[in-house]
């Protein structure tokens, strides 16, 4: 594809980084099967070496990525976790952290029990009040804060960050050495709904897991950067440390990204259909969901991001004997982890997917028994209702 900037999302979704097959015309980028490239003589080659620093495919689904991030280059990754460490491999023992405190428990864990073993330390705090931003920024950042690591809408409570009112405190901060990276977790937007390089992040992870693979069919990550230095970094480590995307993952995301302006747009609808019936629903005690405007951030998601998106959290009416209840109820909704796939999903974070954060801490943040979060799947919105409906009866 030719003169890719000027085409819109959805294009560049179908397009960007594709075309047809040089030796047979395909239209659909080949699967390259392949772990090592011939050489013509020693040295000579065609770009590609040894599958582990390159392949055909990973490049194509790597520029189209890159292209909807609006990044100059994208990483994809054997899962988000690892796309979070490729990019947590650039810190040194000494260094230091600041992460928002609503994080994946996945990343706490991370954080917690990995890198502060190695001597990154990581401090958490809560970036959901814009008016408070500044000083809280100011509070917590240090010479050697290195990276400020960020999730918005956050992990599960949906809360939003101000992205460059943050990125903006966090660049201007003088810190003994390179300025503060600014790290945004896209997973739960996808780049159809938020693009956080063009709001002043250096570092987008996602777990591409989710919306962007799309159909709960892989594990996956990605980094995508636009600092071409960085991306050099990144390159390297990618290469040196080895967790890359198979080509047949890489693949499958490929051809799932030219559906995902599409599948967003679907998700989004049953999203707001869904947390608007839950609204009024008496077995809800709350709903959570940045397209209400009961949301207490409803103004800064309609400004940073460009739709609302699949996530939902609701606060059951009850107590933990409610919430199993309704959670061994529900038949269309699958009780499981994950999120992002056409199938619906709902889950209790305090048990499940956030099961690894401490229980004071949890509490903390806001993760009570009786919080449930759901993943809206593509499903018709009558029949999901009417499952959440019986399953709360
Ligand atoms: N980031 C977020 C927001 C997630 O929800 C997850 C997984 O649930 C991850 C990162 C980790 O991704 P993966 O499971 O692909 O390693």
């Amino acid at each position: 594809m030719t003169d890719e900037t000027s085409f819109a999302f959805a294009t560049r979704a179908i397009h960007a980084g594709q075309m047809p097959d040089a030796a047979t015309g395909a239209i659909v980028t080949p699967l390259f099967l392949t772990s090592t490239y011939v050489q013509t003589a020693p040295g000579e080659h065609k770009g590609y070496v040894y599958g582990r620093g390159g392949n055909p495919t990973r490049t194509a689904y790597e520029a189209c990525l890159a292209s909807l991030e609006n990044g100059t280059r994208a990483f994809a990754m054997a899962s988000g976790m690892a796309a979070e460490m490729l990019v947590l491999q650039t810190l040194r023992s000494g260094d230091h952290i600041v992460a928002i405190a609503d994080l994946y428990g996945g990343t706490y864990r991370l954080f917690e029990r990995v890198l502060k073993d190695v001597g990154i330390s990581v401090d958490y705090v809560d970036l959901s009040d814009a008016t408070a931003l500044p000083l809280t920024l100011a509070t917590v950042l240090r010479p050697n804060t290195r990276m400020l690591w960020l999730e918005s809408p956050t992990n599960p409570l949906l809360r939003i960050v101000d992205i460059a009112a943050a990125a903006h405190i966090a660049h201007a901060f003088p810190t003994e050495g390179a300025s503060v990276l600014v790290v945004v977790d896209n997973t739960f937007m996808s780049p159809y709904l938020q693009r956080p390089l063009e709001l002043g992040a250096d570092i987008v992870v996602h777990s591409t897991t989710k919306f962007i693979a799309g159909h709960s069919d892989l594990i996956g990550g990605a980094v995508i950067v636009r600092d071409a230095q960085l991306a050099d970094r990144l390159a390297f480590l990618s290469n040196a440390t080895g967790a890359i995307q198979s080509p047949f993952d890489a693949w499958l995301c490929l051809r799932s990204l030219k559906t995902l302006a599409v599948r967003m747009r679907a998700h989004e609808e049953n999203a707001q259909r869904i947390a608007e019936h839950l609204q009024q629903h008496p077995h809800i005690a709350r709903v959570i969901y940045p397209g209400l405007p009961s949301h207490a951030q409803h103004a800064l998601a309609r400004e940073q991001m460009h739709g609302f998106g699949a996530m939902i959290a609701v606060e059951i009416s009850g107590d933990l004997a409610t919430a199993r209840r309704m959670l061994s109820r529900v038949r269309l909704f699958s009780l499981a982890e994950s999120l992002g796939g056409v199938e619906s999903l709902i889950e209790h974070p305090a048990i499940m997917t956030h099961a690894s954060i401490p229980p004071d801490v949890r509490a903390a943040i806001g993760i009570s028994d009786t919080l449930l979060r759901l993943s809206v799947g593509l499903e018709d919105v009558a029949d999901l209702i009417a499952d959440l409906d019986q399953a709360l009866a």
